[in-house]
């Protein structure tokens, strides 16, 4: 047979979209995995990792796009045909099959390459036979041996622990030899003990079998010490992609450094190249290249906060430290300044009540590009003084005819969340809520696919449902012209 060839980019992920009942999941999504990595895909729940994985898998088909393996496209090739096998969050183990035959099972219907067969006419066809028992017991123990489980072939599954048992699941994956292995929050079930030590494991086998994987978790922890690579995704689609310490240093936007570890998420101005100003302070950065005057977002880590006494002049900003907690090797302090209540890590303590002067060197400052700045959809005039869109008519005031295509811009303090969403005009989902000092930003997901930014005093949590309403005197249209409207 002839040696096939080896293709760096082991999985890619070409302009996918999936779509539940209108509702877009992932959203036109592109992803290149190389051979023998071991990435990540993080994100809150709900944002689609497992609906990527599972595409990838074979067992969702995309709305939209392709997906590649070794560079074939596999898009519409059934699960059991892909190199890839999967192992569940829940092990999905047979309960009445021992631990051996739980990792034979697979075996017994895979077929292998024996050879080629040549007729007479000099035509050659690769045949294929089931493995042999010896082959199977190599396998199965080789398997068992990879997972820790050497001497539990006989073991009845139920007598075994949860750990043991995924790390029966592992081996039934890894027994087939997959060229990747996909799996969706592995460790879920496990107490944290537990899930620390499958976690090296993991990495262990990793290394030893230099095969793909692609892992799922929400939790950055997990993320940050198993990966070569991590893929934040939010809301389906792809915020970053870095190795751990890029995403942790530099995090893309205001989200994945939310996301990732503990930080001050603030908003600033880029006055000039390596000058931001935040909190009525002007502050030294390493970024260049932001239009002047540019809104941004930026962040600061905890441990990148320097304490002084108030009155030495060594800080940029000066607080008030709210609370001190004591956390092992540090001490985790808020500290209230310019209505911002910054989280800080120091081995020093600074007594609650007390005033300090805090410093961040350029280094621990990241300016990070704003998401957005306004809210912009397309609508349609619907009415006298009312525009149709995001499934609503919304007042606002215009001399525009009915009929006429319009971008709306409604700025983030333009919209307002009720409680009750029958008191508002449409509804929709809290999906992410970041502080921001003097407010939160808030963002919401509409039942039609959207996503609002909002401004707000108000405290919301995840997944609340709610009503959005629109400051009319705030909201601002714009004609589409024919050329936009066609294109
Ligand atoms: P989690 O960490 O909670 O598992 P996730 O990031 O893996 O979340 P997915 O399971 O991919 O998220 O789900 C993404 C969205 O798609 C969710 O809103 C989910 O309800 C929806 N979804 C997933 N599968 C289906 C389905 N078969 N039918 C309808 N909606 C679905």
């Amino acid at each position: 047979m002839k040696e096939p060839k080896v293709f760096d980019k082991i999985i890619e992920v070409k302009n996918v979209t999936k779509t539940f009942d209108d509702v877009t999941v992932i959203d036109d999504l592109n992803l290149s995995i190389r051979r023998g990595q071991f990435v990540t895909l993080l994100g809150p729940s709900g944002c689609g990792k497992t609906t990527l994985l599972r595409m990838i898998a074979g067992f969702t088909a995309p709305t939209k796009g392709n997906i590649f393996i070794e560079g074939q496209d596999v898009t519409d090739m059934p699960p059991y045909k892909r190199p890839v096998n999967t192992v569940f969050q829940k092990y999905a183990l047979f309960p009445h099959l021992n631990v051996f035959k739980n990792v034979a099972f697979g075996l017994k219907l895979k077929k292998i390459y024996d050879g080629d067969k040549v007729d007479k006419k000099g035509k050659v066809t690769p045949v294929f036979r089931k493995l042999n028992k010896a082959e199977i017991e190599e396998k199965v123990n080789r398997a068992l041996k990879l997972v820790g489980l050497d001497d539990y072939g006989y073991r009845d599954i139920n007598s075994l622990s949860g750990g043991q048992q995924q790390r029966v699941a592992i081996a039934r994956a890894l027994v087939c030899e997959p060229k990747v292995l996909l799996l969706d929050e592995p460790l879920g079930a496990l107490d944290l003990k537990m899930r620390k030590e499958m976690q090296i494991e993991l990495k262990k086998m990793h290394r030893e079998l230099g095969i793909t994987f692609i892992f799922v978790t929400h939790d950055q922890e997990e993320a940050l010490t198993m990966s070569d690579i991590v893929v934040v995704l939010n809301d389906g689609s792809i915020q970053q992609i870095g190795t751990p310490k890029q995403v942790y240093d530099e995090p893309a936007n205001a989200f994945v450094a939310d996301f990732i570890g503990e930080s001050n998420v603030l908003s600033g101005t880029m006055l000039r190249d390596y000058c931001v100003s935040f909190l009525g302070a002007e502050v030294e950065c390493e970024d260049k290249g932001f239009g002047k005057n540019e809104q941004v977002d930026l962040v600061i880590r905890p441990e990148d906060i320097h304490l002084f006494p108030i009155g030495s002049g060594k800080g940029q900003l000066s607080g008030k430290v709210l609370s001190a907690v004591f956390k092992g090797t540090y001490y985790e302090m808020e500290i209230l300044a310019s209505n911002y209540e910054f989280t800080v890590q120091s081995t020093v303590e600074a007594k609650p009540g007390t005033e300090v002067e805090m410093s961040v060197e350029p280094s621990g400052i990241h300016i990070m590009k704003k998401l957005r700045t306004i809210n912009e959809f397309e609508g349609e005039i619907d009415g006298e003084n009312s525009v149709w869109f995001c499934d609503g008519s919304f007042e606002v005031d215009t001399s525009l005819e009915k009929g006429t295509k319009v971008k709306v811009f409604v700025p983030f303090d333009g919209v307002e969340l009720t409680d009750d969403e029958d008191d508002g005009v449409i509804g929709a989902n809290v999906t992410h809520v970041l502080y921001k000092g003097t407010y939160y930003q808030v963002q919401v997901y509409t039942d039609t696919d959207e996503d609002f930014f909002v401004d707000t005093s108000d405290e919301w949590d995840l997944g609340d449902r709610v009503g959005i309403k629109l400051d009319k005197s705030k909201m601002r249209l714009e004609v589409v012209t024919e050329e936009e409207s066609d294109a």
